[in-house]
C-alpha cells in the first residue's frame, strides 16, 4: 500500500512553536481552550498573557508572575512570543525608521516609522496586506500581485517591533514617540478588513498597547461599499486617497474608480460613521506633474469637497525606478495648496520622509513574490524530504 501525501494542503510548513505575541483576544483564548482551559479559565488567562505580551512587551513566560509555575511551563513549552523576523530594518537621517518584516517565507511586508507627526509623537505606517490588487498607476505597491493578506497578529506585531525598537515598553500614556498608526502601507485594509478590525481592536485595548482610536487612521483607494462597516466595527478615521477631480482621470490613476466611481464613493464617504468638524475625513491627493495640478483642478476640488468635513493631505509624488510620472514643481504644488487653503481648507504639503531609504508614500514594495502552486509544491516537497523521519 502507499499513503500519498497531499502536499498541496500544506503550503505553509511548520516553523517552530506558534508565537502569541499581538495575537487578538478572541484567538488567544481559542488557542488556550485547544489547550484544554476550560472557557472562564482560558478567558482570564488570554487577558493576562495578553497585557504581560501588550502592556509590558514581554519576550517570554517566566516573567509572568501572576500566572501558576506549572501553566507557565506549559505555555514555554507550546508558544513563543516572538516577533516576526525582521529581514531589514532602515534609519534615515531624519529619524524615520523602515522594517521589512518577514512573517513567513517569501511573505514579507514594510512598516515606517515617522517621528514628529504634527503635534504628536509620531505616526507608524502599516502595511495590511503583503502585494496589491488595485494597480494604482503611481503606486509602487501597485505593481506587485498581491501575496495574501495579513493576519490580525502579524499587523499587530509591526507595531510591537516598531515599540520594541523605540524602547516603549510598558506602555505609558506620556512623552510616547509612537502615537498614531496609519494604515497607509502596503495594501488595501478595505480588502482585509476582518484583520484590520481585529488589529485595531488589539492596538487600541486600553490593557496593552493602548492607541486611541482617534489616533489610528485607515487609508482607502475607495472601497466605498466598507466604508460603513469600517467605521461602525473600527471606530478609526477615515482617509481616501483621490489624486483626481473627475472620473475619467480617476479611473486612469486609480482604477478601482471604475467600479466605485466619485459619485458612489462621495455617497458612501458623506455617511461615515461619527464624522464631524471634529473627526474630518482626510483627503490624500498626489501631486503628478502635467496631470493633476492645475489650479482648475485646485478649484474642483474644492467643489467636489463642498459639505464634507474634510482635510486635505497633498503629497509630493514620490518616483520609484521605471514610475511613469513626476513631482509637480514646487511653485505648482504651492500654487494649488494656496486656493485649497483659501477655501478654508487646511492642506499640509506632506514634505518627503526618509526618501534616503526609500520609505517615503508609494515607495514600499517588498521582493515577496507571489508563487506559483508548483513553486509552494517543490517547496513543500524539498521540506518534507528534510524534515527528520520524513
Ligand atoms: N490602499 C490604501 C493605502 C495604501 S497607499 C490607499 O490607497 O489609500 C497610502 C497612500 O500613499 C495613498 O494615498 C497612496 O495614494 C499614496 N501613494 C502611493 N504611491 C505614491 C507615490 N509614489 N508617491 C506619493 N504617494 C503615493
Amino acid at each position: 500500500m502507499t499513503t500519498t501525501l497531499d502536499l498541496s494542503q500544506r503550503p505553509n510548513l511548520p516553523q517552530g512553536p506558534k508565537s502569541l505575541a499581538g495575537m487578538p483576544l478572541p484567538v488567544l483564548k481559542a488557542e488556550l481552550e485547544a489547550m484544554g482551559l476550560d472557557a472562564k479559565k482560558a478567558s482570564m488567562r488570554a487577558k493576562q498573557i495578553s497585557r504581560w505580551s501588550q502592556y509590558f512587551g514581554a519576550t517570554g513566560f517566566e516573567d509572568m508572575t501572576d500566572i501558576g509555575k506549572d501553566l507557565r511551563a506549559e505555555l514555554a513549552q507550546r508558544f513563543t512570543l516572538a516577533r516576526p523576523e525582521i529581514a531589514d530594518h532602515q534609519v534615515s537621517k531624519d529619524g524615520t525608521q523602515k522594517w521589512l518584516a518577514r512573517f513567513a517565507p517569501g511573505v514579507e511586508g514594510e512598516s515606517v516609522y515617522i517621528p514628529g507627526v504634527g503635534m504628536s509623537g509620531g505616526a507608524l505606517c502599516v502595511s495590511s496586506q503583503v502585494g496589491c490588487t488595485l494597480n494604482c498607476t503611481f503606486c509602487h505597491t501597485g505593481t506587485q500581485a498581491l501575496v495574501r493578506n495579513l493576519t490580525a497578529q502579524e499587523i499587530t506585531a509591526q507595531v510591537m517591533i516598531a515599540r520594541d525598537a523605540l524602547g516603549e515598553w510598558p506602555s505609558s500614556t506620556e512623552d510616547r514617540r509612537l502615537t498614531n498608526i496609519v494604515f497607509m502601507g502596503m495594501g488595501e485594509p478595505l480588502y482585509n478588513l476582518d484583520n484590520v478590525a481585529a488589529a485595531i481592536d488589539t492596538i487600541c485595548d486600553g490593557d496593552g498597547i493602548s492607541i486611541g482610536r482617534r489616533r489610528v487612521t485607515v487609508s482607502t483607494a475607495g472601497v466605498a461599499p466598507k466604508l460603513q462597516e469600517l467605521g461602525e466595527r473600527t471606530n478609526a478615521m477615515l482617509a481616501i486617497s483621490l489624486h483626481a477631480t473627475n472620473d475619467d482621470l480617476r479611473n486612469e490613476l486609480v482604477p478601482i474608480n471604475r467600479k466605485y466611481d466619485l459619485k458612489t464613493l462621495f455617497e458612501a464617504i458623506r455617511a461615515y460613521p461619527g464624522s464631524g468638524n471634529s473627526r474630518r475625513v482626510t483627503f490624500e491627493y498626489v501631486m503628478l506633474k502635467g496631470i493633476n495640478d492645475t489650479p482648475a483642478e485646485a478649484r474642483d476640488l474644492v467643489r467636489l469637497l463642498r459639505g464634507v468635513p474634510a482635510k486635505i493631505n497633498l503629497i509630493p509624488f514620490n518616483p520609484w525606478p521605471g514610475s511613469p510620472y513626476e513631482c509637480s514643481d514646487w511653485e505648482t504644488i504651492e500654487a494649488f495648496a494656496e486656493i485649497v487653503n483659501q477655501a478654508g481648507y487646511a492642506s499640509p504639503i506632506r514634505t518627503p520622509r526618509g526618501r534616503d531609504i526609500a520609505a517615503a508614500c508609494g515607495q514600499l514594495r517588498s521582493d515577496s513574490v507571489k508563487k506559483s502552486a508548483a513553486e509552494k509544491r517543490r517547496e513543500a516537497l524539498a521540506a518534507a524530504e528534510a524534515a527528520p523521519g520524513a
